[in-house]
């Protein structure tokens, strides 16, 4: 059994599409990045990139790479996971956390885990995503931008 564990921050800026574990959520404002700038797939990736020993995202999916300009994360997600099943590795479990004052989050955390899964290959039930708010502290409380965490086993 290996543990990974992975953190991100992004953002929040106007004229941007929020897209949080692949959902695409109304908000007047949205997550800056190279990438669709989805925080807590980025936080994933790199769980699950920890756990296998590769590094992190940024060394995988440059942004400096035209490539990756708007790329949607939930298929360099994919990619992450052809890294592990590569190694050998299969994926055990996800547990993650969006951390965002704002919009209100619980309407959309089903549709996340399953999209989650079907890009990780599990069933919905291995993939938990929670949101929390900072209770109005530091740069996610006053809404300058979100932050997401994640751990993962593979064996
Ligand atoms: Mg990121």
């Amino acid at each position: 059994m290996r543990i990974g564990q992975g953190y991100d921050v992004h953002r929040l800026v106007e004229g941007r599409d929020l897209v949080l574990g692949g959902v695409k959520i109304p908000y007047e404002k949205g997550l800056l990045g190279h990438s669709d700038a989805d925080v807590l797939v980025h936080a994933v990736m790199d769980a699950l990139l920890g756990a296998a020993g590769e590094r992190d995202i940024g060394y995988h999916f440059p942004d400096t790479d035209e490539r990756y300009k708007g790329a949607s994360s939930m298929k360099l997600l994919g990619e992450v996971v052809k890294i592990l099943t590569a190694k050998g590795l299969k994926l055990v479990n996800i547990d993650a956390t969006v951390i965002a004052q704002k919009p209100k989050l619980s309407s959309y955390i089903e549709e996340m885990r399953q999209n989650i899964a079907e890009a990780v290959g599990l069933d919905k039930e291995y993939v938990n995503v929670k949101a929390t708010t900072e209770e109005g502290l530091g740069f996610t409380g006053s809404g300058e931008g979100m932050s997401a965490s994640a751990v993962c086993l593979v064996e």
